[in-house]
């Protein structure tokens, strides 16, 4: 017995985890900082930790009250109605419904290059197939509603990522109506805003719900998550909210408790924990203007908890930090091999962050020289992990 053909699925590549390097490089945890998956460097809100706790001696239940709670939070927090709010096990989870909900065999969903990877694999899992437009690094990776356009054929999903991962990039939500408005009937625009709290910038849930001079559409559905601001992302807690015309559509394509007890408690806590996602915000705003201001390297302009770099040779910037204890997303699975992310960090993490990426750059570019004067490759390898 085999699975079905799984050739076009494209295993997805998280970024790597301190307990894995460590243990790779026989080195203690401690020594170092992870900056490699846009988590929160302040943790979860604290209110959230007391919440699990708390919750922990009653998860032999069904999560049936903490749900409806946490739906009706969330509803309330965008004004929109609880059947709006479609909570899953993550983004990811609420990517999956919505594929659910939507895709029949053989559709095609339109998504960023580069992008998530997660939109085409939940596709892939639903029998759907997977297009693409470019966002071109020349143009800064800017998102606008022409260069989607252009690209668009039909597909029942276009994916739009706003901030995008992992440039940093935003979409005026003039730009998504456009799309919304051009594209046909039955296509669902879906505003991906995973970092939507990290950017100075209205959230699309004005398009579904006709605000701020909007007209309200049926077409637009907007996916949240409780990982990157809220600190939450080992709990898996994530959400869409879709337009009141179809929302009744989860309760016939989600999986049973979609979001676990302890998931819910922690989440009940932390949407009320207005602090901690501003003081997070905040870290980040420094976190990003420092990395502009003294990286040396391009550093794009980024609303996210991120920050895209121009280090022209990624894997070894991204090892060579590494072996000094500062671990970064190397961007070639991204199709950006010339590229790192670096999450926003606290203050000491950014400037430790910066330090050694300064240092490597300036050591691959004597290596580089030298290289010139007869060193061997094999040099500039031993040299690049002794450090
Ligand atoms: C992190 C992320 C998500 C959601 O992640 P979850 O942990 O599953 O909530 C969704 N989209 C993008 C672009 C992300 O970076």
């Amino acid at each position: 017995m085999q699975p079905r053909d799984l050739s076009d699925h494209i295993a997805y590549e998280a970024g790597r985890g301190i307990e894995e390097v460590a243990r790779e490089l026989g080195r203690d945890p401690s020594e170092f900082v992870k900056l490699a998956s846009n988590e929160n460097p302040h943790g979860p809100s604290p209110a959230a930790v007391v919440a699990l706790r708390e919750a922990a001696s009653s998860v032999s239940s069904y999560p049936k009250a903490a749900h409806a709670d946490l739906t009706a939070a969330i509803a309330d927090r965008w004004s929109v109605t609880d059947d709006q709010v479609w909570l899953a096990n993550g983004g990811d989870g609420a990517l999956d419904y919505l594929h659910r909900a939507t895709i029949e065999p053989d559709d095609t969903i339109l998504v960023p290059d580069p992008g998530f990877a997660y939109y085409g694999m939940s596709a892939r899992f639903h029998h759907g197939d997977v297009r693409e437009y470019a966002l071109e690094r020349e143009d800064d990776f800017e998102q606008t509603a022409d260069a989607v356009l252009e690209c668009y054929d039909g597909d029942r999903i276009v994916f739009l990522t706003s901030p995008h991962n992992p440039s940093g990039s935003t979409i005026p939500l003039a730009d998504v109506e456009q799309i919304a408005e051009e594209t046909d009937e039955e296509t669902l625009v879906v505003v991906d805003e995973a970092y939507g709290e990290f950017a100075d910038r209205d959230s699309a849930v004005a398009l579904l719900e006709g605000r701020d001079g909007f007209d309200a559409r049926e077409d637009v559905a907007v996916v949240r998550t409780f990982s990157k601001a809220y600190g939450l992302a080992g709990v898996r807690l994530g959400y869409a909210v879709v337009p009141d015309e179809w929302a009744d559509a989860y309760t016939r394509v989600n999986t049973p408790f979609a979001a676990s007890e302890l998931a819910c408690r922690a989440g009940l806590a932390a949407i009320d924990d207005d602090g901690h996602v501003s003081r997070t915000v905040e870290t980040t705003e420094n976190s990003r203007a420092y990395m502009r201001e003294h990286v040396d390297a391009h550093v794009w302009e980024s609303e996210g908890n991120f920050v895209l770099v121009d280090v022209e040779d990624a894997s070894s910037v991204a090892e060579a930090m590494q072996a000094r204890g500062v671990i970064v997303r190397d961007c070639t699975s991204f199709g950006l091999p010339g590229c790192i992310r670096i999450t926003c960090g606290t203050d000491d993490e950014t400037e430790r962050a910066v330090e050694t990426l300064n240092e490597v750059l300036a050591d691959l570019n004597l290596d580089a020289n030298e290289d010139g004067d007869g060193a061997t490759d094999t040099d500039v390898d031993a040299e690049v992990t002794d450090t």
